[in-house]
């Protein structure tokens, strides 16, 4: 019943490093994904970003020509109004010039605030793209340094679960399908030590002080009546005294 205590506790170790290894590999793999999502996210941003900015310029490049257009059509008022000679009509050319001179104030004034508008978005997406340069060079050092701890990390796996396969070989199947039920309703464990006190070591109750004795003896496989798991005490120390 020794042995078959101890085989139980090594496989809960190897257990142990098993959950350990699994929770270290879902960790950092979701980590690559978090900053993939994160890049991606800031790529989608920028490129509607340069849709707006696209679309600005395509404004800009339209007031630009109406107020070349108007330009032109101030200078061929102006010709006409030298060969005009009533004074009705050089009024209203004159009033006609006068309105153009006013709207092209206006666009030119509309068309520099586009352009500082233009320049400070200009400016951001720039900021932006670096700092997506940046993200991509951190995802590729991450993703580079994440593969090789998850090569590791399955190397381990793998050797762990040739362990456990060794080990399970020592415990008979009702125990061992006992073990695996208590182990995956625990949270990996199911192999508790009882302290000098009497506590259990998973859920801190008080064992009966009969039980406590019958696991001195170490005779029999005994589990806590209250959460389940395996009992063990540790009698190393005495063996220890005992041996030496
Ligand atoms: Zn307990």
């Amino acid at each position: 019943m020794k042995a078959l205590i101890l085989a139980l506790r090594e496989l809960q170790e190897v257990d142990r490093q098993r959950i350990e290894a699994e929770r270290e590999r879902r960790s950092i793999t979701e980590r690559v994904e978090q900053i993939q999502q994160m890049a991606a996210e800031l790529q989608r941003e920028l490129a509607d970003k340069h849709e707006k900015l696209k679309e600005a310029e395509r404004w800009y490049h339209e007031r630009e020509r109406e107020l070349k257009e108007d330009n032109e059509k101030i200078k061929r008022a102006q010709a006409r109004l030298n060969q005009l000679t009533k004074a009705k009509e050089y009024a209203a050319v004159q009033r006609e010039i006068e309105f153009l001179r006013r709207s092209n104030a206006q666009k030119e004034e509309e068309i520099l605030k586009l352009l500082t508008v233009m320049d400070e978005f200009k400016a951001a997406v720039a900021e932006e793209e670096k700092k997506l340069d940046e993200m991509h060079r951190e995802l590729e050092a991450e993703r580079a340094a994440t593969a090789l701890r998850v090569q590791e990390l399955d190397e381990r796996l793998a050797r762990l679960e040739s362990d456990h396969r060794e080990f399970e070989r020592d415990i008979p199947g009702p125990v061992l399908s006992r073990y695996r039920r208590i182990q995956q309703a625990w949270q990996g464990t199911a192999v508790v030590p009882v302290n000098s006190r009497g506590s259990c070591g998973g859920c801190h109750r008080q064992i009966p002080p009969q039980m406590y004795n019958i696991l001195l003896k170490q005779n029999s496989l005994e589990s806590c009546p209250y959460c389940n798991r395996f009992v063990f005490v540790d009698v190393t120390e005495q063996d220890n005294a005992a041996n030496g």
